[in-house]
């Protein structure tokens, strides 16, 4: 009997059983894939802010990295906003946070996938019949997830369909905002250069005819070298535990519904998670104390969602204006301190103090405060 299972090797997952691990657990990890990370599913940038959450350091998968988020409107014009931003090698970045979960004393098992689980009694059934039995089961296997349907609930996806291609060297990554390609999300398309490749990114909440419509409508070019995609998760799940089971990552819908980044709230979860877990099975409490610390953290706010239908339901001439009302601006970086007169220039501007608006500049304010995005 282990102390814990663990479903999925992905960030969530390798970063949860590395830290149970750690703490002297009997942890077993396992993956349906043989070699995780791969194909890739993932634009690939996290901002350097969110990068300690996974307690590793920066190692040979950063393959590149940004000053600058712009924030392209329709008809063009555009803002920045400073930031560290680094561009991983996901597959490599996966592989990495499994090696250090396995080195951490995690027992691995890859190419085995997990039918089903029972959270009240810890058993957790393999593909073939075979079936594991653990005091506790972490549910990290990504947007589709098996242990989330074993607790009842299917999570809320959006496709997304990318492209990677030839890209000239850049100190900016995009996000495009454009009510025409049909926005799943809050903005409707990015590009993620990777300088140190020369490529970049380039992809869209949607799928390929809406990635196509993006490329010719905004005259993107370079020569395609891979082309790729994924499902991502628009709100957290109604439950993030029951019995002996929890849910992290995107199993539990925790991408951030503003931005798509999940990369933050996987690593934030499982440390949460893992925190919950250690003190249950150390008997301090006498259930998984998971669910209320989780919902109480930003990552889990549904602020992220508001402020995301605040921006899907803007028409393209309400973005022009918008984007007119910032173009040229550049926030010096995400800390309200760093420029308050250009802050005080975008919101005393009458095409952004609208009622309507609140969600967004809330939101907006909470990152400031944080310090970062995700
Ligand atoms: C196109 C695209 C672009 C994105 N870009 C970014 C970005 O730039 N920045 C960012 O922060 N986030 C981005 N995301 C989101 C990010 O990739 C995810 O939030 C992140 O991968 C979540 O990590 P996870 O460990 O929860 O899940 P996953 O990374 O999905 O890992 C789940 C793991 O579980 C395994 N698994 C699944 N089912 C089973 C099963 N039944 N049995 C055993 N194993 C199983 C899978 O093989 C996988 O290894 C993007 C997503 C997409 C689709």
């Amino acid at each position: 009997m282990y102390s814990t299972v663990v479903v999925g090797a992905g960030p969530a997952g390798s970063t949860a059983a590395r830290f149970l691990s750690e703490n002297g657990h009997d942890v077993i990890l396992i993956d349906r894939k043989e070699v995780v990370g791969l194909p890739k599913q993932c634009a690939e940038g996290i901002f350097s802010a969110c990068f300690p959450e996974f307690s590793t350091a920066i190692g040979d998968f950063i393959t590149g990295s940004a000053r600058y988020l712009q924030v392209v409107f329709p008809n063009l014009t555009s803002y920045r906003v400073r930031g560290d931003l680094y561009m991983l090698d996901r597959p490599s970045f996966d592989q990495h946070l499994l090696r250090v979960a396995e080195r951490s004393g995690a027992e691995v098992v890859l190419g085995q996938k997990v039918e089903s689980i029972d959270p009240e009694s810890g058993e957790v059934r393999l593909k073939g019949g075979e079936t594991i039995k653990a005091e506790t089961v972490i549910g990290a296997d990504g947007p589709a997830s098996r242990v989330a349907r074993s607790m009842g609930m299917r999570n809320r996806l959006v496709p997304a369909a990318q492209v990677e291609m030839t890209w000239p060297e850049d100190d900016a990554i995009y996000a495009y905002l454009d009510h025409d390609l049909r926005p799943f999300n809050s903005y409707s398309s990015w590009i993620f250069p990777k300088n140190d490749r020369g490529t970049a990114n380039v992809g869209c909440f949607g799928t390929v005819p809406t990635l196509e419509s993006f490329i010719s409508k905004y005259k993107i070019e370079g020569e395609v070298l891979e082309k790729n995609g994924g499902a991502i998760p628009l709100g957290i799940a109604p439950r993030l535990q029951q019995g002996r089971a929890v849910l992290i990552g995107d199993a539990g819908g925790l991408t951030n519904p503003f931005t798509g980044g999940g990369l933050y709230p996987a690593a934030r979860s499982a440390r949460i998670a893992a925190e919950a877990i250690d003190r249950f099975l150390r008997g301090e409490t006498n259930k998984i104390e998971y669910e209320s610390r989780m919902r109480k953290d930003f990552v889990a706010s549904d602020l992220h969602l508001k402020a995301r239908d605040v921006l899907a339901g803007l028409s393209n001439d309400e973005l022009c204006r918008l984007g007119t009302a910032m173009n040229g601006l550049i926030f010096p970086g995400l800390k309200f301190t760093a420029s308050p007169w250009l802050i005080w220039r975008g919101i005393r501007h009458p095409g952004i103090m609208k009622p309507k608006y609140a969600p967004l500049l809330k939101l907006l304010f909470r990152y400031c405060l944080a310090g970062k995005v995700w």
